[in-house]
């Protein structure tokens, strides 16, 4: 039997990601061909939010513009990779057997915190994607918990991918240059990530609000923290840096593996 896929967080950035020269960039163009093969992806991003749990179940989800104001390039990419029906309707059996309420959405079609980082990882668009919703309005441990009723993907050939952002202060973003050096509120942040990541520490990642540093001003919403958890629930233990990095000064860029 093959060895189980990862469980994967990627920060996501900006919508130009998928075009700007810089190293996450790089990184996420190389990280496809580091890894195992995977059948199918289960991306999970911080874009698509909702009451409940919901999976995208078309068999050709369209690619969205869900953001506004940025080059007339991005609102021509496309990312027609076939939607993942057998695994949508799988996570929807593994999440009903762990009591969370979740039903199939087959008119969804993939926003950017999805095709962004995929179309860097996989640019040929051949391997299905289903995609899953978080839930705000519900606590971290309830996506630790999401994340852990989806392990069992990782033995069938299903890479997760989880994507949002280890920083996410927008309102600070055009103050700086996209390049600039990081500012010390989200590196204090993005450290103190890294090392609980890297210890398996999951309380203090539940509780990251609290007790990392600058909590809230790095995650003024959860919207972007957490697909984090949801990963550290799929690969359960310590995770590892895959990369670290920053753009316009607050947003750290860092991915993490588990398994
Ligand atoms: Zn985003």
């Amino acid at each position: 039997m093959p060895s189980p896929l990862p469980a994967l967080f990627v920060s996501h950035g900006a919508p130009t990601l998928v075009i700007d020269n810089v190293p996450t960039r790089e990184f996420l163009m190389d990280l496809g061909e580091r890894l195992p093969r995977p059948r199918a992806i289960l991306a999970v991003s911080a874009h698509w939010d909702t009451d409940a749990s919901r999976l995208t179940t078309g068999t050709a989800p369209h690619t969205m513009y869900d953001f506004y104001g940025f080059p007339e390039a991005l609102y021509e990419m496309k990312y027609p990779a076939p939607g993942a029906v057998d695994v949508a309707a799988r996570a929807l059996e593994l999440l009903g057997q762990a009591g969370i309420a979740a039903q199939g959405d087959a008119s969804r079609g993939y926003d950017h915190g999805a095709w962004v980082p995929l179309a860097l990882m996989y640019p040929e668009a051949q391997i299905p994607v289903a995609q899953l919703s978080i839930q705000t309005r519900r606590s971290p441990a309830e996506h630790l918990a999401l994340g852990r009723a989806l392990a069992p993907l990782r033995e069938e050939g299903v890479l997760i991918l989880a994507s949002g952002n280890a920083t996410h202060n927008l309102r600070d973003v055009f103050n700086h240059d996209m390049l600039a050096a990081p500012v010390p509120y989200a590196k204090d942040f993005a450290d103190w990530l890294t090392a609980n990541v890297e210890a398996g520490a999951t309380a203090p990642l539940l509780n990251y609000l609290e007790q990392g540093p600058h909590g809230p001003r790095n995650h003024p919403t959860a919207d972007h923290y957490l697909p984090l958890l949801v990963a550290l629930g799929a690969g359960g233990g310590k995770g590892r840096l895959l990369h670290d990095g920053y753009t316009y000064g607050v947003l750290s860029m860092a991915a993490y593996a588990w398994g």
